[in-house]
Protein backbone atom coordinates (compact mmCIF):
# COMPACT_ATOMS: atom_id res chain seq x y z
CA UNK A 1 0.00 0.00 0.00
CA UNK A 2 0.76 3.44 -0.73
CA UNK A 3 -0.23 7.39 0.45
CA UNK A 4 0.14 10.18 -1.35
CA UNK A 5 -0.46 13.00 1.19
CA UNK A 6 -1.34 16.72 -0.82
CA UNK A 7 -0.59 19.16 1.73
CA UNK A 8 -2.21 22.75 0.81
CA UNK A 9 -1.27 26.09 3.18
CA UNK A 10 -4.26 27.82 4.52
CA UNK A 11 -7.54 26.33 3.49
CA UNK A 12 -10.12 26.23 6.69
CA UNK A 13 -13.70 25.62 6.25
CA UNK A 14 -15.29 29.15 6.08
CA UNK A 15 -18.43 30.17 6.36
CA UNK A 16 -21.28 29.60 3.72
CA UNK A 17 -21.16 33.24 1.87
CA UNK A 18 -19.56 34.22 -1.29
CA UNK A 19 -18.83 37.57 -0.42
CA UNK A 20 -15.81 36.08 2.10
CA UNK A 21 -15.35 32.45 0.73
CA UNK A 22 -13.36 31.73 -2.88
CA UNK A 23 -14.53 28.16 -1.93
CA UNK A 24 -18.24 28.93 -2.41
CA UNK A 25 -17.96 31.57 -4.86
CA UNK A 26 -16.14 29.96 -7.22
CA UNK A 27 -17.22 26.12 -6.41
CA UNK A 28 -14.45 23.37 -6.57
CA UNK A 29 -16.02 21.07 -8.64
CA UNK A 30 -13.98 17.58 -7.57
CA UNK A 31 -15.39 18.07 -3.75
CA UNK A 32 -18.75 18.97 -4.85
CA UNK A 33 -19.10 15.73 -7.10
CA UNK A 34 -16.90 13.37 -4.83
CA UNK A 35 -19.03 14.73 -1.23
CA UNK A 36 -22.28 16.43 -2.78
CA UNK A 37 -21.53 19.65 -0.70
CA UNK A 38 -19.36 22.52 -1.07
CA UNK A 39 -15.99 23.17 1.05
CA UNK A 40 -17.40 25.13 4.01
CA UNK A 41 -17.92 24.45 7.53
CA UNK A 42 -21.37 23.36 7.95
CA UNK A 43 -20.23 20.19 6.06
CA UNK A 44 -21.50 16.67 7.16
CA UNK A 45 -18.54 14.64 7.86
CA UNK A 46 -18.77 12.11 5.28
CA UNK A 47 -16.95 8.74 5.72
CA UNK A 48 -17.16 5.76 3.13
CA UNK A 49 -14.74 3.12 2.47
CA UNK A 50 -13.19 4.87 -0.10
CA UNK A 51 -14.32 8.28 0.41
CA UNK A 52 -13.85 10.55 3.42
CA UNK A 53 -13.98 14.25 4.40
CA UNK A 54 -13.76 15.48 7.81
CA UNK A 55 -13.49 19.11 9.78
CA UNK A 56 -10.81 18.54 11.97
CA UNK A 57 -8.94 21.67 14.49
CA UNK A 58 -5.99 22.82 13.99
CA UNK A 59 -6.02 25.44 16.54
CA UNK A 60 -4.70 22.64 19.16
CA UNK A 61 -5.97 23.95 22.15
CA UNK A 62 -3.69 27.53 22.01
CA UNK A 63 -5.28 31.05 21.85
CA UNK A 64 -4.57 32.76 19.07
CA UNK A 65 -4.59 32.17 15.41
CA UNK A 66 -2.59 29.04 14.22
CA UNK A 67 0.72 29.28 12.11
CA UNK A 68 2.06 27.00 9.88
CA UNK A 69 5.49 26.32 11.22
CA UNK A 70 3.77 24.40 14.69
CA UNK A 71 0.90 23.36 12.11
CA UNK A 72 2.84 21.28 10.15
CA UNK A 73 4.96 20.38 12.71
CA UNK A 74 2.09 18.80 14.28
CA UNK A 75 0.72 17.05 11.10
CA UNK A 76 4.44 15.35 10.18
CA UNK A 77 5.10 14.43 13.94
CA UNK A 78 1.82 14.04 15.40
CA UNK A 79 2.74 16.08 18.02
CA UNK A 80 0.97 19.04 19.53
CA UNK A 81 3.63 21.12 18.49
CA UNK A 82 2.07 24.20 19.40
CA UNK A 83 1.18 23.39 22.99
CA UNK A 84 5.16 21.95 23.50
CA UNK A 85 6.34 25.66 22.13
CA UNK A 86 3.82 27.74 24.62
CA UNK A 87 2.60 29.03 21.23
CA UNK A 88 1.59 29.03 18.13
CA UNK A 89 5.23 29.39 15.41
CA UNK A 90 4.65 31.31 12.01
CA UNK A 91 6.06 30.05 8.52
CA UNK A 92 9.46 28.82 9.07
CA UNK A 93 10.74 26.52 12.24
CA UNK A 94 13.34 27.59 14.30
CA UNK A 95 16.13 25.95 16.11
CA UNK A 96 13.81 23.66 18.85
CA UNK A 97 11.16 23.22 16.44
CA UNK A 98 13.19 22.13 13.63
CA UNK A 99 14.96 19.58 15.98
CA UNK A 100 11.03 18.24 17.33
CA UNK A 101 10.59 18.04 13.64
CA UNK A 102 13.61 15.96 12.55
CA UNK A 103 13.69 13.50 15.17
CA UNK A 104 9.80 13.00 14.92
CA UNK A 105 8.03 13.18 11.57
CA UNK A 106 6.34 10.85 9.64
CA UNK A 107 8.76 10.23 6.84
CA UNK A 108 11.56 9.56 9.15
CA UNK A 109 9.61 6.86 11.12
CA UNK A 110 8.68 5.26 7.89
CA UNK A 111 12.46 4.88 6.84
CA UNK A 112 13.06 3.39 10.14
CA UNK A 113 10.77 1.03 9.39
CA UNK A 114 12.36 0.39 6.32
CA UNK A 115 9.87 1.84 3.91
CA UNK A 116 10.38 4.46 1.64
CA UNK A 117 9.72 7.71 1.35
CA UNK A 118 9.91 11.37 -1.12
CA UNK A 119 9.06 14.78 -1.57
CA UNK A 120 7.99 15.19 -5.00
CA UNK A 121 8.44 18.72 -4.67
CA UNK A 122 10.99 20.47 -6.94
CA UNK A 123 13.46 22.85 -5.26
CA UNK A 124 16.00 25.57 -7.07
CA UNK A 125 18.72 24.46 -8.03
CA UNK A 126 20.55 27.61 -5.42
CA UNK A 127 18.18 26.28 -2.51
CA UNK A 128 20.82 25.42 0.13
CA UNK A 129 23.31 28.28 -1.15
CA UNK A 130 19.82 30.72 -0.60
CA UNK A 131 19.94 28.89 3.08
CA UNK A 132 23.30 29.31 3.83
CA UNK A 133 22.81 32.97 3.06
CA UNK A 134 19.54 32.97 5.17
CA UNK A 135 17.84 33.82 2.69
CA UNK A 136 15.67 31.43 2.50
CA UNK A 137 15.08 28.75 5.68
CA UNK A 138 13.15 25.04 5.82
CA UNK A 139 9.82 24.71 5.91
CA UNK A 140 8.85 22.23 7.91
CA UNK A 141 8.17 19.65 4.96
CA UNK A 142 11.90 19.92 4.29
CA UNK A 143 13.28 19.51 7.60
CA UNK A 144 11.17 16.48 7.29
CA UNK A 145 12.38 15.20 3.96
CA UNK A 146 16.32 15.72 4.64
CA UNK A 147 15.80 14.33 8.00
CA UNK A 148 15.62 10.74 5.89
CA UNK A 149 18.62 11.69 3.49
CA UNK A 150 17.01 12.47 0.91
CA UNK A 151 18.07 14.51 -2.18
CA UNK A 152 15.49 16.96 -2.96
CA UNK A 153 14.29 16.64 -6.57
CA UNK A 154 15.40 19.98 -8.48
CA UNK A 155 16.38 20.46 -12.24
CA UNK A 156 17.63 17.29 -13.08
CA UNK A 157 14.14 16.11 -11.66
CA UNK A 158 11.85 18.30 -13.22
CA UNK A 159 13.32 17.89 -16.98
CA UNK A 160 12.71 14.18 -16.78
CA UNK A 161 8.92 14.72 -15.28
CA UNK A 162 10.14 13.27 -11.77
CA UNK A 163 9.28 16.75 -10.36
CA UNK A 164 6.64 19.00 -9.98
CA UNK A 165 7.10 23.02 -9.28
CA UNK A 166 5.04 24.31 -5.82
CA UNK A 167 3.40 26.48 -8.43
CA UNK A 168 2.42 23.01 -10.36
CA UNK A 169 2.29 24.08 -13.77
CA UNK A 170 5.77 25.65 -13.93
CA UNK A 171 4.23 29.45 -14.24
CA UNK A 172 6.54 30.89 -11.60
CA UNK A 173 9.68 29.49 -12.25
CA UNK A 174 10.94 32.06 -14.26
CA UNK A 175 10.37 34.48 -11.89
CA UNK A 176 13.02 32.66 -10.28
CA UNK A 177 15.49 32.71 -12.98
CA UNK A 178 14.69 29.15 -14.67
CA UNK A 179 13.57 30.04 -17.99
CA UNK A 180 14.25 26.21 -19.11
CA UNK A 181 10.63 24.22 -17.50
CA UNK A 182 7.92 24.56 -20.12
CA UNK A 183 4.62 25.26 -18.43
CA UNK A 184 2.08 22.14 -17.94
CA UNK A 185 -1.32 21.74 -17.17
CA UNK A 186 -2.68 20.31 -13.46
CA UNK A 187 -3.25 17.89 -15.00
CA UNK A 188 -0.20 16.50 -16.64
CA UNK A 189 1.68 17.59 -12.94
CA UNK A 190 -0.98 15.08 -11.49
CA UNK A 191 0.06 12.58 -14.02
CA UNK A 192 4.29 13.21 -12.69
CA UNK A 193 2.92 12.93 -9.00
CA UNK A 194 1.03 9.58 -9.56
CA UNK A 195 3.84 8.25 -11.20
CA UNK A 196 6.69 9.12 -8.69
CA UNK A 197 3.98 7.82 -6.05
CA UNK A 198 4.29 4.15 -7.49
CA UNK A 199 8.24 4.18 -6.76
CA UNK A 200 7.61 4.81 -2.67
CA UNK A 201 5.22 3.73 -0.16
CA UNK A 202 5.10 7.64 1.07
CA UNK A 203 5.11 10.73 -1.16
CA UNK A 204 4.17 14.37 0.19
CA UNK A 205 3.60 17.26 -2.37
CA UNK A 206 3.37 21.13 -0.83
CA UNK A 207 1.33 23.99 -2.08
CA UNK A 208 1.42 27.22 -0.38
CA UNK A 209 -0.12 29.41 -3.45
CA UNK A 210 -3.15 29.27 -1.65
CA UNK A 211 -1.89 30.69 1.80
CA UNK A 212 -0.27 33.57 -0.32
CA UNK A 213 -3.44 34.59 -2.33
CA UNK A 214 -5.46 34.46 0.89
CA UNK A 215 -2.90 37.11 3.15
CA UNK A 216 -2.88 39.28 -0.53
CA UNK A 217 -7.06 39.09 0.07
CA UNK A 218 -6.51 38.88 -3.85
CA UNK A 219 -9.78 37.04 -5.61
CA UNK A 220 -8.24 36.89 -9.25
CA UNK A 221 -5.64 34.77 -7.60
CA UNK A 222 -7.78 32.74 -5.90
CA UNK A 223 -10.28 32.17 -8.70
CA UNK A 224 -6.70 30.73 -10.55
CA UNK A 225 -5.94 29.12 -7.81
CA UNK A 226 -8.93 26.95 -7.07
CA UNK A 227 -8.88 25.86 -11.18
CA UNK A 228 -5.50 24.43 -11.32
CA UNK A 229 -6.53 22.71 -7.60
CA UNK A 230 -9.33 21.16 -9.16
CA UNK A 231 -7.68 19.75 -12.31
CA UNK A 232 -5.35 18.57 -10.25
CA UNK A 233 -6.95 16.75 -7.32
CA UNK A 234 -9.11 15.16 -9.78
CA UNK A 235 -6.53 13.86 -12.02
CA UNK A 236 -4.74 12.19 -9.32
CA UNK A 237 -8.23 11.27 -8.07
CA UNK A 238 -9.14 9.62 -11.37
CA UNK A 239 -5.53 8.00 -12.10
CA UNK A 240 -4.98 6.87 -8.48
CA UNK A 241 -3.68 3.25 -8.03
CA UNK A 242 -5.62 0.78 -6.41
CA UNK A 243 -3.00 0.47 -3.59
CA UNK A 244 -2.91 4.07 -2.99
CA UNK A 245 -4.32 6.41 -0.98
CA UNK A 246 -4.62 9.62 -1.12
CA UNK A 247 -4.16 12.21 1.93
CA UNK A 248 -5.61 15.90 1.44
CA UNK A 249 -5.40 18.42 4.00
CA UNK A 250 -4.02 22.16 5.45
CA UNK A 251 -2.15 23.25 8.84
CA UNK A 252 -4.70 26.51 9.31
CA UNK A 253 -7.58 28.52 7.34
CA UNK A 254 -6.60 31.23 5.70
CA UNK A 255 -8.01 31.14 1.93
CA UNK A 256 -11.33 30.84 3.00
CA UNK A 257 -12.01 33.91 4.21
CA UNK A 258 -10.72 36.44 2.46
CA UNK A 259 -12.44 39.64 3.82
CA UNK A 260 -9.27 39.21 6.35
CA UNK A 261 -5.61 39.51 5.61
CA UNK A 262 -4.75 37.03 8.00
CA UNK A 263 -4.77 33.44 8.96
CA UNK A 264 -8.52 31.98 10.73
CA UNK A 265 -9.30 29.93 13.73
CA UNK A 266 -11.60 27.84 11.36
CA UNK A 267 -11.42 23.67 11.02
CA UNK A 268 -9.34 22.62 7.88
CA UNK A 269 -10.33 19.93 5.68
CA UNK A 270 -9.19 16.04 5.75
CA UNK A 271 -10.45 14.14 2.91
CA UNK A 272 -9.28 10.61 2.09
CA UNK A 273 -9.47 9.28 -1.29
CA UNK A 274 -8.95 5.73 -1.82
CA UNK A 275 -7.88 2.39 -0.17
CA UNK A 276 -8.40 2.34 3.35
CA UNK A 277 -9.51 5.97 3.23
CA UNK A 278 -12.14 5.06 6.08
CA UNK A 279 -10.54 2.83 8.46
CA UNK A 280 -7.31 5.21 8.07
CA UNK A 281 -8.63 8.71 9.02
CA UNK A 282 -12.36 7.98 11.13
CA UNK A 283 -10.55 8.56 14.13
CA UNK A 284 -8.67 11.51 13.46
CA UNK A 285 -9.91 15.20 15.37
CA UNK A 286 -7.22 17.21 15.15
CA UNK A 287 -4.07 17.49 12.94
CA UNK A 288 -1.43 15.55 15.60
CA UNK A 289 -4.13 12.32 14.36
CA UNK A 290 -2.42 12.43 10.72
CA UNK A 291 1.15 11.08 11.45
CA UNK A 292 -0.09 8.22 13.49
CA UNK A 293 -2.70 6.86 11.38
CA UNK A 294 -0.65 7.07 8.22
CA UNK A 295 2.20 5.19 9.97
CA UNK A 296 -0.38 2.88 11.39
CA UNK A 297 -1.79 1.70 8.07
CA UNK A 298 1.48 1.51 6.29
CA UNK A 299 3.08 -0.59 8.90
CA UNK A 300 0.08 -2.90 9.32
CA UNK A 301 0.48 -3.55 5.18
CA UNK A 302 3.87 -4.47 5.55
CA UNK A 303 2.89 -7.10 8.54
CA UNK A 304 0.64 -8.63 6.10
ZN1 LIG B 1 0.23 32.23 6.21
Amino acid sequence: MRVIVLFIDGIGLGDNNSKTNPFIRFGFPVFEELFACSLQQDITPLLMPTKCIIPIDATLGIPGLPQSATGQAAILTGLNAAQIMGRHIQAFPGPELAKLITENNVMKKLVDDGLTVTSANMYSPNYFELVAKRKRRHSAITLAALSTGMSLRSLPEIESGQAIYQDITNEMLPTFGIDTIPVIEPKEAASKLVNISRKYSFTIFEYFQTDRAGHKQNWAYARQIIKILNEFIETIYQTLPADTLLLITSDHGNFEDLSVKTHTRNKVPLIALGVKAQTTISNITDLTGITPAIVEVLRKDESI
